[in-house]
């Protein structure tokens, strides 16, 4: 529709960054229009209240962006799933694996319950690693996965299929 027409045209394809034969979606121009910067957290927030969240979370770094307006417009709380070692408190820590290596991520613990549904926010599912370590980081601080909501599914690189296991009952959603 419309909405879906206007969020996708404020997308920008950067050829070769950050590196040679990597086609970067950038949302900068999105996030500076408001209009359309609505429009997204509107969607996002509906995805939140259709699936029953109680917590939203966001990845680093775009995802922090995209998930702190929708958690105070849905009235819940946000959590960052960040990189290792940037959080100061207890935490708890996933690696996963990237093309070249690994990397990991840290939530703080003590943000999530046994009561809570967590939705996880981020601008693209690339391969689905940090997604899905994301997902683990979730479940080993006893709450339960709402969903993972994207702006932007890179389809070619296969993520759904590497979440799959790991979304179990909840859903993939992108624009
Ligand atoms: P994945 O773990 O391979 O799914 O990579 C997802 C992470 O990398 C997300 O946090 C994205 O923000 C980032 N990412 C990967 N490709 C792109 C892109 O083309 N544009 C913006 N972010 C990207």
């Amino acid at each position: 529709d419309a909405t879906r027409e206007l969020l996708l045209s404020r997308i920008r394809d950067v050829p070769d960054y950050p590196k040679p034969g990597v086609l970067f979606k950038d949302i900068t121009p999105l996030l500076a229009d408001p209009v359309a910067f609505t429009a997204l957290t509107d969607f996002f927030v509906e995805l939140c209240a259709r699936h029953g969240a109680t917590k939203v979370v966001g990845l680093e770094a775009r995802g922090f962006i995209l998930a702190a307006p929708v958690a105070v417009r849905a009235g819940l709380g946000f959590v960052p799933v960040r990189k290792a070692g940037k959080l100061p408190g207890a935490t708890l820590g996933q690696a996963y694996e990237l093309e070249y290596g690994t990397a990991e991520i840290e939530i703080h613990a003590e943000d999530l319950s046994a009561d809570d549904r967590v939705m996880v926010i981020d601008d693209v599912l690339a391969t689905g690693g940090t997604a899905e370590a994301s997902l683990e980081l979730i479940r080993r601080a006893g709450a339960q996965v709402a969903g993972v909501s994207v702006l932007m599914e890179l389809g070619f690189l296969a993520g759904r299929d590497r979440l799959g296991a790991g979304l179990r009952e909840a859903p993939l959603e992108a624009l």
